[in-house]
């Protein structure tokens, strides 16, 4: 491998590449609008777009795309040669309009109803704030996408208004505490990413894996994740061949991926970036999950994003580190020294609080899928209840401020190893809490509910909206305030104290939990359909229309495709397990019983004296289990049927969800138990032990 720091962001039109190609007035003029939201000039822009076309070439493009984020889940681009007719031959050309604007056809994006087919316009607009970068001979232009009549259609453009909204709210707050060096201020995420690696022949072999991207049938393999040897085990050579290879694609596009691991499951792995701001750290999420994918194909391995590949083993999620620094370098959760008295930090800490707890339907919304729905509260996972976690240190200190009495940090305690060659150290002042769903860790929330394929741009709007309007609570209680002091103490106080509910140090996988949560109010939202039934709530529609990051009919298109593709995710998967079903598994059942019969027959013809009772006790096993298996897949086929008949979407994902999604468990319990008595010669699909421990 060559240099890291020479290859890093060889690929990426970013500061370095301005600075050398861009005269510096043009240079100038864009720092302006990706750090103070300046709009830009078309003159400007027809610079920027000649340099980034020249320096694009010599890197061997051919072709540029706006890329986006439509409200499929997955990020979309169209590529458009540089070409143009010059005399007889042509010339690589790319203007400013064209850097500036696109127009793909939208009629084929979903758009939750807003936008007629016959509006089959749609616009793209470049993102200055995220860097182009070039990959497979193309001109990757980050951009925002919207309808022809300008309603948002896409995931990016809501998570830009949220974050200037954030940083307008955060800026007046600060300049009220003195700040007022302080001019923006930025939401910063880290993503952590599981993903599963198999075998590509393997995946090959199996329709579920190859439509549903995860397993409908497979009965458990005989070893799973109990020996707990494979959480930051070895890596295997050919999976470190992979990650290797991985970083480097990364590092070219500039990602700052950090931290590889082995996770829980047999074959499930992480990576990890350092954080930057929430745009960007978006943009190279999907990046991430893309070339992920893409890397895998090279080593004839498939890299698997859903929540939830495998029955009986952990699924893969994504942990959103989330925190809030400003211009001036100063992180606003950074408790310092002294929380007690850092009123800054416990501002913002009670607005998160707040927010957390006001909002937790908004938080459990938006970390709610098909996949997700089999991980949240299935220990292994943070359960459907939405708490936050402090740690001792901060709940203490929370605590006494409740209750007006004197708080004493617990002093940073020195580890002492007790082994003379091993360095004693300084212990951090909590530990870890690996089952809160939203969780301080030192000078960040940790929110970790997202599933592993998740889009992050929607939690993070959601979060730093909600959190930009208790900033303007705040601001509004304490501008007009004669003794600013007192007003923040009392507001602080008054907000943990109402709010407190929302905190939990505990074990969130316990049974207690549930009980306790119900009786202090909060919400167990199970599922994708009993959590969506609050997207539209009053409170919800308020508060995004407060603060312009969607309309009202924006937020109900946005209600209405996850529906949709909820519905859809079901349907077909319910479908493929049918398929699977008659098409393969009850064949290859009927195939093996006659082979156990012929050979039952076969003894029998030989000689009366030799026993077969080991065909026939198989043989009644296995015919009575394909009975209620071929009765189990004419039921579901009929519960696909009434389902996909319901009009209302909202009623139809209940439906799907408790009656197509309840008789597909039934039948794979059914499936999994005839694969078990199964010869695995006969038995259609690889099964889990070679998919799993196949690397
Ligand atoms: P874990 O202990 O949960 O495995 P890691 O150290 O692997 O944590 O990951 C922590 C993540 O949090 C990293 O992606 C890191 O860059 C990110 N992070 C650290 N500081 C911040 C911050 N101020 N804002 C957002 N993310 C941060
Ligand atoms: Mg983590």
């Amino acid at each position: 491998m060559t240099k890291v720091p020479e290859i890093f962001g060889s690929m990426v039109f970013g500061d370095k590449a301005m600075r050398e190609r861009l005269p510096k007035a043009t240079y100038k003029a864009l720092k302006k609008t990706i750090e103070n939201g300046e709009p830009l000039d078309e003159s400007v822009a027809n610079v920027v777009a000649a340099a980034m076309k020249d320096w694009a070439v010599e890197l061997g493009c051919t072709h540029y795309t706006h890329w986006f984020q439509p409200m499929t889940g997955v990020t979309a681009e169209k590529h458009d040669s540089f070409i143009a007719p010059n005399g007889d031959g042509v010339i690589m050309e790319f203007s400013g309009k064209e850097l500036i604007k696109g127009e793909p056809d939208a009629s084929s994006f979903p758009s939750g109803g807003i936008r007629a087919t016959f509006e089959a316009r749609g616009y793209t607009t470049w993102d200055p704030t995220s860097p182009a970068f070039v990959r497979d001979g193309s001109l990757y232009i980050p951009t925002a996408f919207c309808s022809y009549t300008g309603e948002v259609l896409d995931k990016k453009t809501p998570l830009l208004r949220s974050m200037e909204r954030l940083s307008a709210e955060a800026v007046r707050i600060l300049h009220l505490l003195g700040k007022t060096d302080v001019t923006r201020v930025a939401t910063t995420v880290g993503p952590e990413q599981e993903y599963f690696l198999i075998d590509k022949d393997m995946y090959e072999q199996r329709v579920d894996l190859k439509l549903c991207g995860r397993t409908l049938f497979g009965a458990g393999a005989p070893k799973g994740q109990e020996l707990e040897d494979h959480y930051f085990g070895s890596i295997k050579t050919r999976v470190a061949a992979y990650m290797r290879d991985l970083d480097e694609e990364l590092w070219k596009l500039g990602i700052l991926a950090k931290t590889k691991h082995n996770e829980v499951a047999p074959s499930q792995h992480e990576l990890a970036p350092i954080f930057s701001t929430s745009n960007i750290a978006t943009d190279h999420n999907e990046l991430t999950m893309e070339i992920m994918q893409k890397v895998a194909e090279r080593h004839n391995l498939v890299c698997l994003l859903h929540e939830k590949p495998f029955k009986g083993v952990n699924g893969s999620g994504k942990h959103n580190n989330w925190s809030i620094s400003t211009n001036t370098g100063e992180n606003l959760l950074s408790p310092g020294k002294h929380p007690e008295t850092n009123t800054q930090f416990l501002l913002f800490l009670a607005a998160v609080v707040k927010a957390v707890d006001e909002y937790q339907d908004l938080l459990r919304i938006t970390v709610a899928s098909a996949g997700n729905d089999h991980r949240l509260g299935a220990n292994e996972a943070p359960p459907a209840i939405i708490s936050m976690y402090l740690g001792d240190d901060l709940d203490a200190l929370v605590h006494s401020i409740i209750n007006g009495e004197d708080y004493h940090s617990a002093k940073a305690a020195r580890m002492q190893t007790g082994v003379d060659v091993l360095a004693d150290f300084k212990k951090d002042k909590s530990d870890r809490n690996r089952t809160s769903p939203f969780a301080f860790t030192g000078n960040k929330f940790e929110f970790r509910a997202l599933g592993s394929s998740l889009n992050i741009a929607c939690p993070n709007y959601m979060l730093n909206t909600m959190v930009a309007e208790e900033l303007r609570q705040f601001y509004e209680a304490l501008k007009d305030a004669d003794d600013l002091d007192a007003a923040l103490k009392a507001l602080i106080k008054d907000t943990f104290t109402a709010h407190q509910r929302i905190i939990f140090n505990g074990d969130n996988y316990s049974e207690e939990w549930v009980a306790e949560a119900e009786r202090r109010g909060l919400l167990n939202l199970r599922s994708l359909p009993e959590a969506l039934a609050h997207f539209m709530d009053k409170k919800n529609v308020e508060l995004f229309t407060r603060h312009s990051i969607c309309t009202e009919q924006e937020l109900r298109a946005r209600y209405e495709i996850d529906l949709e593709t909820y519905c859809k995710q079901l349907n077909i998967e319910a479908l493929t397990m049918v398929d699977m079903a008659k098409k393969n598994i009850t064949p290859a059942v009927t195939a093996y019983v006659r082979e156990l019969s012929d050979a039952a027959l076969a003894k029998k013809a030989l000689s009366d004296a030799i026993p077969v009772s080991v065909e026939l006790d198989a043989i009644n096993s296995l015919a009575s289990k394909q009975e209620q298996f071929v009765r189990l897949t004419a039921e579901l086929e009929d519960e696909i049927c009434a389902a996909a008949a319901v009009e209302d979407n909202q009623e139809k994902a209940f439906a799907y969800r408790n009656r197509v999604f309840a008789k597909m468990e039934q039948l794979r319990e059914a499936g999994d138990g005839m694969e078990a008595e199964m010869s695995a010669e006969y038995w259609p699909y690889p099964s889990y032990t070679d998919l799993l421990f196949g690397v």
